[in-house]
């Protein structure tokens, strides 16, 4: 997004210039996280990373760098607070844990060799010869793996009800739909790790008993769709993907489906019928998908982070993972950290890691020094969390508790200039736009609760409004049928009881 192809280019021309390209390789990894200070280059084995660079400073780069063995000082970032000059030991790298972007950044995505030598495709053959598939599924409960998607379903237990759906053929879908404003740590996964996510469909085909896999990706994400069919066909190309797999009697293949915009088909009913070649409309549960899902067979559908994390849970045990975390949430989460933050970038941290910690630590603190106000977590199904809760825990159980919701991922963070009541009408667009029409709960009441919240930032608002707005928030959330309108009234909800005063101020002083 900011350029670094240009850079990447520009790079192999002047190495080739400087007669250096046998010995320095350029490649383009995903995401390195560090959002912040990007473009960025990292060089290895120097371990040394190079910040906002542009193509005007490769010439430098590569005569100080490479030719005379100096580090480029104006380049390197330097924490303003620790002093820090390396990657590794700024606290934004150093107070993280990452399981589910472990590769991103640091192997070439497009050469399945990379992943192969970073011990991919071991928990495959793991599966395939040394375990059944009963003990796969008994790894997953024991690990305590939550879907990352946002429900947190338990993923072993996920599995557990599709392999005993009776059917001739069940399916393994991967959510690839990403699509809660501000989030984007499924993007970072497919673009720079796409095998861990092929991988991890895999050993589900073995644990579930299916022989077919959809990634359904949205058609907005352009890298990683291609990065994905790159993977697929050198996947197939290594015999990893067909017919018996690495030799076993195991046939597995992997198909891709582009979704067309629409933040419903994130809903895992949704995203079957879209598959389906039909409207992509939630329908009611049950039947789950994993006793009716696609085609009306078993189905287990899965987000790509939750998938990250399985080879390494096969491979190195569950209790490696569920010694990770909080007693019920077990392992860590990729925030998509974002809005009035120093340090805006993707972070993966244990569950369990306090607000404080991913803001404060990791994120450099507030923007131009100015007072945090909230952060909302959960995107538009999620609440907006204020300054007293800034040391609560960071995971399901304790996000439901204090009004808000793990979601996917995103976390924004607002400053003593955002109106909380704009914050909420934003979110309240956003998924009025979003929903699919089907139930009239959400249809007709997402737009009401906009129109109230529309008079009240305008200064025509009434305290009267005010009431109305929360007993409808309330109803839309006991007769939406799906997830997004249930959860459509949250922000909404959650500023209401923490922020009421901004609310008032726009009805009082008609501001
Ligand atoms: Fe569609 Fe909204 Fe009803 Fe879900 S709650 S089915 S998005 S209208």
């Amino acid at each position: 997004s900011s350029g670094s192809p240009n850079i990447a280019k520009r790079l192999e021309e002047e190495l080739k210039g400087f007669g250096l390209s046998e010995q320095i390789k350029v490649f383009q990894p995903g995401c390195f996280g560090f959002c912040e200070k990007g473009p960025m280059i990292q060089i290895f084995p120097d371990n040394v990373t190079y910040c906002e660079v542009s193509a005007d400073d490769v010439t430098t780069i590569i005569e100080e760098h490479f030719v005379k063995g100096n580090i480029v000082e104006h380049l390197l970032f330097t924490d303003p607070n620790t002093k820090e000059r390396f990657a590794a030991d700024i606290p934004f790298y150093k107070g993280q844990l990452r399981i589910a972007l472990r590769n991103v950044g640091y192997i070439a995505p497009e050469n399945i060799l990379e992943y192969i030598a970073a011990d991919g495709y071991q928990a495959l053959g793991k599966v395939l010869f040394q375990m059944t598939p009963l003990e796969v599924i008994g790894v997953l409960k024991d690990s305590g793996l939550r879907g990352r998607g946002g429900a947190g379903f338990p993923t072993g237990l996920k599995w557990e009800l599709t392999r005993k759906s009776p059917a001739d053929q069940r399916y393994i879908i991967c959510n690839a739909d990403e699509g809660d404003p501000g989030a984007f740590m499924d993007r970072s996964v497919l673009e720079g790790d796409p095998h861990s996510v092929l991988e991890a469909m895999m050993i589900a085909g073995v644990a579930i008993g299916a022989s077919e896999g959809y990634i359904y990706v949205r058609a907005e994400y352009p890298a990683a769709i291609h990065s994905l069919q790159v993977a697929i066909a050198q996947a197939r190309e290594y015999g990893l993907l067909g017919k018996d797999i690495l030799g076993s009697d195991f046939c597995f293949d992997i198909e891709l489906k582009l979704g067309a915009g629409a933040f419903v088909c994130g809903e895992e009913t949704a995203l079957i019928h879209s598959i389906e070649g039909a409207r992509g409309e939630p329908s009611v549960k049950p039947p789950f998908p994993a006793q009716q899902g696609l085609w009306g067979k078993p189905t287990s559908v899965n987000n790509v982070e939750t998938l990250a994390n399985i080879p390494p849970i096969i491979l190195k045990g569950a209790g490696w993972f569920s010694a990770i975390g909080t007693e019920k949430s077990k392992g860590t989460k990729v925030f998509a950290l974002a809005g009035k933050v120093n340090n805006v970038g993707l972070v993966e941290v244990p569950m369990g890691t306090t607000l404080r910690q991913i803001i404060f630590d990791i994120g450099g603190g507030i923007k131009q020094r100015k007072t945090f106000k909230a952060a909302q977590t959960g995107g538009p199904s999620g609440g907006c969390i204020p300054t007293r809760y800034l040391d609560s825990p960071i995971d399901y159980e304790s996000l439901a508790a204090i009004g808000s919701m793990m979601g996917s991922g995103g976390l924004i963070v607002m400053d003593e200039d955002d109106c909380m009541v704009n914050i909420a009408k934003f979110f309240q667009e956003f998924t009025m736009d979003e929903s699919c029409g089907r139930c009239t709960a959400c249809r007709v009441g997402t737009k009401r609760l906009y129109e109230i919240l529309t008079k009240i930032t305008e200064g025509k608002g009434t305290l009267e409004d005010l009431d109305n707005l929360e007993k409808l928030c309330h109803i839309i959330k006991d007769t939406a049928l799906c997830g997004l309108g249930q959860s459509a009234p949250n922000p909404i909800l959650s500023t209401l009881k923490y922020f009421r005063e901004e609310y008032i101020a726009h009805v009082v002083d008609k501001t």
